[in-house]
C-alpha cells in the first residue's frame, strides 16, 4: 500500500482499537506501526491484537511493524472500585500497599521501594503531572498526602517522583516476563521505558537475543544527559515527551526534541516523536490548531515517525486521528519550505562505500527524472543510510527477510517490499522495476535507481548503483552483463 508521505505513523492499540475492522481501518488510514503497550492489557489481549495485525499484514500483503512497549520501572497506582475518583485541592489522600481497590480517600501504590525513599515535603505527580500530591507523613508501607493540585485519578495512572532518586532496576520482573512473552510472539521493535544509562539497553539486548530491534524511550533527565551513549547502543529512539515533561520543566522538552531528532538523523537511527500530539482528539473529531502545528513541527524536523497514544488506544476518534496525521504530513511534505529545512538539517558523516552510493543515488534521483530509489537491503542498514539522505524521491526497501521489511516500516520514506532470494543482479533490477510498478511508484516509461550489494546475501557489501528503465524488455536490452 503506497503512502503519499515520508514520515511514518505509529498508532497505539487499546480498548478503542482491538478488533480486526478497527485495526485494519487504522492501517488503511495510515498507521504503519502498531504499538502494544505492555503497561495496559493482559497477555491474552496482547496476543490477540498481535494475531490480528499479522492477519491484516497477510490479507493486504503489506509489511507492518509491531512495537512492544515495556512498562519499565514506571510507578503506577492500582485500581479504583469505581474506575476513577475526583481529587479536590486541600483534601487528604493516602497511598499504601493494600491491594484493595481504591476510593476517594486512598489507593494502592504497589511499590515498596518508593515508600522507603519518600520524605515529607516530596511531591508525587499523577497522570502526566496533572495531579500533584504532597507527602505530609510517611512510613514503610504508606504515605499520607495533601492534594496540592486536584483532578481525576483513574486506574493504573502513572506516578512520577522528580524530587527523589529511586533505586530502581532498568527492567522489573514484569518487564522480563513481558519481554520474553512478546519476543516469543514475534515483535519487530522492543521499546524500553525510563532508560537511564546505556547499560540498561545492553541488559535488554542480552535478554532479547536478536529477536527484536531495541528502541530507547528518552523520558528521564538522566537519559538526556548521557543521550549520545544511549543512542550508540540503541537501534532507535523515542522522544517520550509525556514523562519527560513531568520529570523536567515542560519548556525544556522542545529544545530536547530538536536536539535528539537531529542526532538520530545523523546516526541513521529511527526516531519517534511521541505523546499528546493530537490529545484533544481523544474526545473531539477536530484537533486544535496548536496540535496540528506540533505534528507539523515534528515532520519539518525530519522525524522518522509521529505517534498516537490514547488518541488511538482509548479515544472516540482513532481513525480520524490517524487521518489527521496523514493529512498534515502530506501538506507539510509538499511545502517547498519543508525541502529547504530538511536539506539544511542534513548531517551525514560519510565514510564507507555504502555511504557514498546512497548519496549518489539521491544526487542522481534529484538531478534527473527518477521516480524512486530501489535499495536492496538484508540487515536494513542500506535502507537506513538511504533514508538518512532524506531524498526528494521515495525509497523502496527490497529485502528477502520479513523481519527487516517489518522493522523498516518505522523508517522515514522507506516503503518495504519482500523479494525472493537473488543470485543475479539483472534479476534484482527486474524485481525492483516490477515492485516499483506494482506498488504504484513508477510506470513502464519511467526510470528508477537500483542499489545493491554483489555478491548477494553478504551484509554490508552495497557496491552497485544502476539507473534502469522500468520496462522489462529495455532492462534486458540495456543490461551491461
Ligand atoms: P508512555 O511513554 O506513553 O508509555 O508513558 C511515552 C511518554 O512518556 O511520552
Ligand atoms: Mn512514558
Amino acid at each position: 500500500m503506497r503512502r503519499h508521505r515520508n514520515v511514518k505513523i505509529v498508532a497505539t492499540l487499546g480498548p478503542a482499537s482491538s478488533d480486526y475492522d478497527t485495526i485494519r481501518a487504522l492501517h488503511e488510514a495510515g498507521a504503519d506501526v502498531f504499538r502494544l503497550n505492555m503497561s495496559h492489557g493482559e497477555h491474552g489481549e496482547i496476543a490477540e491484537r498481535h494475531r490480528i495485525i499479522r492477519q491484516i499484514e497477510e490479507d493486504l500483503n503489506s509489511p507492518i511493524a509491531i512495537l512492544a512497549d515495556l512498562q519499565g520501572p514506571k510507578l503506577r497506582v492500582g485500581t479504583f472500585a469505581r474506575g476513577e475518583e475526583e481529587l479536590v485541592e486541600g483534601a487528604a489522600f493516602r497511598l499504601d500497599l493494600d491491594e484493595a481497590e481504591g476510593d476517594t480517600s486512598r489507593v494502592c501504590l504497589p511499590h515498596p521501594e518508593i515508600f522507603a525513599a519518600l520524605e515529607p515535603g516530596a511531591d508525587l505527580l499523577v497522570n502526566d503531572g496533572k495531579i500533584r500530591l504532597r507527602v505530609t507523613a510517611c512510613g514503610a508501607d504508606f504515605a499520607e498526602c495533601e492534594v496540592v493540585i486536584g483532578g481525576t485519578i483513574s486506574n493504573r495512572k502513572g506516578v512520577n517522583v522528580p524530587d527523589v532518586v529511586l533505586p530502581l532496576a532498568a527492567l522489573s520482573d514484569k518487564d522480563r516476563a513481558d519481554l520474553e512473552f512478546v519476543c516469543e510472539l514475534g515483535v519487530d521493535w522492543l521499546a524500553l521505558s525510563f532508560v537511564q544509562r546505556p547499560e540498561d539497553v545492553n541488559e535488554a539486548r542480552t535478554l532479547t537475543k536478536g529477536r527484536a530491534a531495541i528502541l530507547s524511550k528518552i523520558e528521564k533527565p538522566a537519559a538526556v544527559k548521557c543521550f549520545d551513549d544511549i543512542l550508540a547502543v540503541s537501534d532507535g529512539i523515542m522522544v517520550a515527551r509525556g514523562d519527560l515533561g513531568v520529570e523536567l520543566p515542560v519548556q525544556n522538552v522542545p529544545p530536547i526534541q530538536k536536539r535528539l531528532v537531529r542526532k538520530c538523523r545523523a546516526m541513521a537511527k529511527p526516531v519517534i516523536v511521541a505523546t499528546q500530539m493530537l490529545e484533544s482528539m481523544i474526545e473531539s473529531p477536530m484537533p486544535t490548531r496548536a496540535e496540528v502545528s506540533d505534528v507539523a513541527t515534528a515532520i519539518y524536523e525530519g522525524s522518522d515517525a509521529i505517534m498516537l497514544s490514547a488518541e488511538s488506544a482509548a479515544g472516540d476518534y482513532p481513525v480520524e486521528a490517524v487521518q489527521t496525521m496523514d493529512n498534515v504530513a502530506r501538506e507539510v511534505e509538499n511545502d517547498p519550505t519543508y525541502r529547504e529545512v530538511i536539506e539544511a538539517s542534513r548531517r551525514a558523516d560519510r565514510q564507507t562505500v555504502a555511504d557514498g552510493i546512497v548519496a549518489a543515488a539521491r544526487e542522481i534521483a534529484e538531478t534527473t527524472d527518477i521516480k524512486v530509489i530501489c535499495c536492496y537491503t538484508e540487515s536494513g542498514t542500506t535502507a537506513l543510510l538511504t533514508a538518512r539522505e532524506r531524498p526528494k524521491v521515495p525509497i523502496i526497501g527490497l529485502t528477502s527477510l520479513r523481519g527487516t521489511a517489518r522493522r523498516l516500516a518505522l523508517t522515514w520514506g522507506v516503503h518495504p517490499v519482500m523479494t525472493g532470494e537473488l543470485t543475479r543482479f539483472k534479476m534484482a533490477v527486474i524485481n525492483a522495476a516490477r515492485a516499483a510498478r506494482a506498488e504504484g511508484y513508477a510506470e513502464e516509461t519511467d526510470q528508477i535507481v537500483v542499489t545493491a550489494g554483489v555478491p548477494f546475501n553478504v551484509p554490508g557489501t552495497t557496491n552497485i548503483l544502476r539507473v534502469a528503465p522500468c520496462q522489462e524488455s529495455l532492462i534486458y536490452a540495456t543490461d551491461p552483463g
